[in-house]
């Protein structure tokens, strides 16, 4: 569990920093008890049981008993047990998700499950603003046909492909977009049309977050998530937390040497890794590129292409040497981080042929096997859901969940119910 705590230790900052820990428990262990969440959560019976009042009230979090079958299968005498669960439809979470393969816009509940989504078609835009404010009212027209309670939403997600600086709410440089540093306005200009806040973190990272809290990630502190497409990624968990370096630039994979190719990666260079192991590399073997250096304005044909050549049976001994080629970084990446799970997403990463050829290279050639250290999986989460369930995860599993916000909305709505 990760609670992002920037403020310093004041009471009303420590209760927020409690509350999230109380909820997130209550996401992860439906039917827990008050005991149970004191007792894991290092609190007093009485304060997990006070703020376990104020969510209730709120209507974030339920109570149910125990069923009468499972009383009279267990024999239970005295009180009757009761269980906490998250209320699926006290919250919401929004997202954009800005791909060169599709982007979308989605909402999802509590739980982390998709509620709705749609499409808005990729198109060119000339300024931020313009992609910011068609991506927004894409996502403002979604919320008005769902039928949701506008007034329950906790925040907006963005996850896009691209270095960018959540603290700042910053686009460092897209080469979707092919666009630098936007000073934050793409989530400035989103926060217009919709008020609420957001966060923002590149397809990687915000992969890795999703699978932490709602997918194969749960029951592991430590993984490494790699977001193979087009060029390949990495999110890096150790510990629970995200790993984000120095400089907020970290998981640059695709970087990593690799052997020669006739081909020029977006740094430069001819030995990266992004030549070899990905989309783009996989399309120049396949001969359908008319150009050797990485070309940004392409991004949509790199991503057709790749994903015809993901349907074409002919072009599976490429799609598997791709593969094999991803092999060597994760044997690095495994002994230098020890992770529990590598966790292989993307269009490619996910994709069956190139990951049982990841597989079977890491374990033809780096001794990986059912008793080793590290177990390699498909990722859970379509990257449709990833940025919905970042909101989710930064603005209501968090000590930023605006808690006031959210019983007003719930008093109103009882009052509008008796009145
Ligand atoms: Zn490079």
């Amino acid at each position: 569990m990760v609670i992002n705590s920037h403020s310093s230790a004041t009471p009303a900052s420590l209760r927020k920093t409690h509350r999230g820990m109380i909820l997130s428990r209550v996401q992860s262990e439906p039917g827990i008890s008050r005991a149970e969440l004191a007792r894991m959560c290092g609190f007093s019976e009485m304060a997990a049981t006070r703020i376990v009042r104020e969510l209730l009230a709120a209507g974030i979090i339920q109570e149910s008993r125990v069923s009468d079958q499972d009383k009279a299968k267990k024999k239970h005498v005295g009180r009757p047990k009761t269980g906490l669960h998250i209320v699926k439809d006290g919250l919401f979470a929004v997202g954009i998700t800005v791909s060169a393969y599709h982007s979308d816009v989605s909402i999802c509940d509590a739980d982390g499950k998709l509620h709705a989504s749609s499409s808005p078609e990729n198109v060119a835009f000339d300024t931020v603003a313009d992609a910011a404010r068609a991506y927004a009212s894409a996502l403002r027209d979604l919320i008005e046909t769902s039928g949701i309670d506008v007034s329950r939403i906790v925040g907006v997600g963005v996850a896009l492909s691209g270095r960018t600086l959540p603290d700042r709410a910053e686009i460092v440089t897209s080469d979707y977009f092919g666009w630098a540093n936007d000073g934050g306005q793409f989530c400035r200009e989103i926060q217009k049309i919709i008020n609420l806040p957001v966060e923002i973190e590149n397809i990687s990272n915000a992969l890795a977050i999703a699978e932490m809290r709602f997918g194969g990630a749960r029951d592991v502190s430590d993984f490494a998530l790699i977001h193979a497409a087009t060029f390949v990624g990495a999110g890096v968990v150790s510990d629970n937390r995200l790993v984000r370096g120095a400089a907020g630039v970290s998981g640059l994979l695709g970087h990593f040497r690799a052997e020669d190719r006739p081909l020029t990666c977006v740094c430069g260079r001819n030995d990266c890794l992004n030549l070899s192991a990905t989309g783009f590399g996989l399309l120049s073997r396949l001969g359908k590129l008319d150009h050797r250096a990485f070309d940004t304005s392409k991004l949509s044909f790199y991503a057709t292409a790749l994903l015809n050549a993901l349907d074409d049976p002919k072009a599976a001994d490429l799609v598997s040497e791709a593969g094999q080629n991803l092999a060597p970084a994760l044997d690095s990446v495994a002994k230098l981080l020890g992770p529990k799970k590598i966790i292989l997403s993307g269009y490619l990463g996910a994709h069956d042929c190139y990951f049982n050829a990841v597989r079977q290279a890491l374990t033809d050639h780096f001794d990986y096997g059912p008793h080793g250290s590290f177990e390699i999986v498909q990722g859970t989460i379509p990257s449709v859901e990833a940025a919905a369930l970042l909101a989710l995860h930064a603005f209501c599993y968090s000590d930023q969940l605006d808690y006031d916000r959210f019983a007003l909305s719930s008093d109103r709505n009882k009052g509008a119910q008796h009145g």
